[in-house]
């Protein structure tokens, strides 16, 4: 792990939260304890023991975040972007404290390009909004990390966040063509151009997608859009074993479907939604695929009869289709209150993201809940298992000290089991300061020591989300 001296970072005084002041302004600036409390976590949950960003900024515009990062460097004060902070790696923990940048004020659609179809938005954008706004003409920007309502562009591109769409769409890095980025010495780039295609020079866009706020703080984006499907249709099919239900997603792509999401969610998560937020699933089965298919009138039948019929061949118990609008909505509802379920059964819930080989699910999920129950674990397991993505869901109090290391050790031997089936640390969630310490077992300690070099570049007096990642 690139590790930092703590005495590298020097004191914070009054003279820097006056000149953070002047370039913001006073009713754009936190610095009570009350407010900088709010920034101190993430989703991840973990409580870290006087991890309080000093201050806490809320910028306009582009030029301030530039002033700001200046600041930073010559003083080597810590930087922390921070976008609705949903993120589930500790990813804008305030490890080493320091300034935390948020972008709720940088949240405008600056354009939308219904001729090349891009747009240009800041990265405080809320996706929902951008898809809602799109959506009004007929275009389609489909990552969506399963929390709409909050989540920020500039989270998805700093995680390279996926979600169910995945499976046929792609994940944020499938979308992003140019980004604006202030460098950690407040230095502006662009990274890329507004044209859909473009090999021009190192492929910068890339690294900065999914680079976790430790290279650049993204100012702005200029993404991809799709034309909207015209229809789309969501089914739930139940299995008596997950095996089947792995069969079956196996069934369907090997017959050239491609469902636009193919989500798995085990009996135990189905029964928590159920027990806390009714929606009328089975609460019987073993497994459960969420299936959404998307195209023309005609393809959405004729894909939803195949789906229908090859889900039986393996073995389905019951398919329930959506018959309108509502019961889409009732199906989604459903399976996205289930984070909020499983929170609902212990002070805490830590959701991990493992992904392998799509044909090792079965495996892996079997993995999982044997770990579980070595370790006495209270587990719900989900994911995106058209893209062999797996998110166990461990509910269980962190001030118990027996739970948390036995979570500790669940934790070491899930990430061991998914590099043993030829998968990796995350698929969608990133790295963080959750996983940093695990990161030598998917990559060699050549390139890791390329991804420091490139790190030192970037930003050599390492002041951005200083221990995140690497
Ligand atoms: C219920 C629930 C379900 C979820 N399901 C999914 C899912 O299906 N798929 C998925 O991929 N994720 C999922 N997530 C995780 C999370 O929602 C996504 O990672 C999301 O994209 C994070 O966005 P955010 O605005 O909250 O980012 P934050 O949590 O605020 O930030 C995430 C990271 O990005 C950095 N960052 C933020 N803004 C910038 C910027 N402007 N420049 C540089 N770095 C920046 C931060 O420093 C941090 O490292 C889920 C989370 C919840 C709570």
């Amino acid at each position: 792990m690139l590790t930092t001296d703590k005495n590298s970072f020097i004191h914070f005084d009054d003279g820097i939260v006056s000149a953070l002041t002047k370039i913001v302004g006073k009713n754009n600036i936190i610095t009570d304890l009350e407010g900088i409390y709010a920034y101190s976590f993430d989703c991840a949950h973990i409580p870290f023991d006087k991890n309080y960003p000093k201050v806490v900024v809320i910028p306009q515009n582009t030029q301030q975040v530039s002033e700001i990062l200046k600041i930073a460097n010559k003083r080597r004060i810590p930087v922390i972007a921070r976008g609705a902070g949903s993120n589930h790696a500790g990813g804008c923990n305030p490890v080493k404290g320091g300034i935390i940048i948020h972008f709720s004020q940088m949240n405008k659609i600056l354009e939308i390009n219904n001729q090349d179809l891009t747009c240009k938005v800041q990265p405080g954008v809320v996706v929902g909004d951008l898809q809602r706004a799109v959506k009004g003409i007929g275009l389609f920007f489909p990552p969506d990390p399963s929390n709409l309502a909050v989540s920020t562009i500039g989270g998805g591109i700093a995680l390279c966040s996926g979600g169910p769409r995945a499976f046929k769409y792609g994940t944020f890095k499938d979308y992003v063509l140019d980004l604006e980025v202030v460098l950690a010495d407040g230095t502006i780039i662009r990274t890329g151009s507004q044209t859909v295609k473009n090999v021009t020079g190192y492929n910068l866009t890339q690294l900065i997608v999914g680079s976790e706020g430790t290279l650049g703080i993204v100012t702005e984006a200029t993404l991809r859009l799709i034309p909207a499907p015209e229809t789309t249709n969501v089914m739930l099919a139940y299995f008596n074993t997950v095996e089947n239900a792995v069969n079956a997603v196996s069934g369907i792509i090997n017959n050239h479907l491609t469902p636009s999401v193919i989500d798995l969610i085990d009996k135990k998560t189905v029964q928590t939604i159920e027990h806390f937020y009714p929606n009328g699933l089975l609460c019987d089965k073993e497994a459960v695929l969420l299936i959404e298919i998307d195209g023309d009138s005609a393809s959405v039948e004729l894909q939803e009869k195949k789906i229908i019929q090859i889900c039986t061949e393996y073995g389905a118990e019951k398919i329930d289709c959506a018959q309108d609008e509502l019961q889409k909505q009732k199906i989604w509802t459903a399976r996205r209150s289930a984070f909020g379920a499983c929170a609902q059964l212990a002070p805490n819930v830590i959701t991990e993201d493992v992904v392998v080989p799509r044909s090792k699910i079965a495996e892996l999920t079997k993995g999982i809940l044997d770990i579980s129950k070595k370790y006495n674990l209270i587990t719900m397991v989900m994911g995106h298992i058209g893209d062999g993505n797996i998110h166990p869901n461990f509910a269980l109090d962190l001030r118990d000290k027996k739970q948390k290391n036995n979570f500790e050790k669940a934790k070491a031997e899930l990430f061991k089991l998914a590099a043993s089936l030829g998968g990796t640390l995350s698929g969608e969630h990133g790295i963080g300061c959750q996983k940093a310490n695990f990161l030598p077992l998917v990559i060699d300690k050549t390139t890791l020591n390329l991804m420091i070099q490139i790190k030192k570049v970037f930003d050599p007096n390492y002041i951005l989300n200083p221990e995140k990642m690497l």
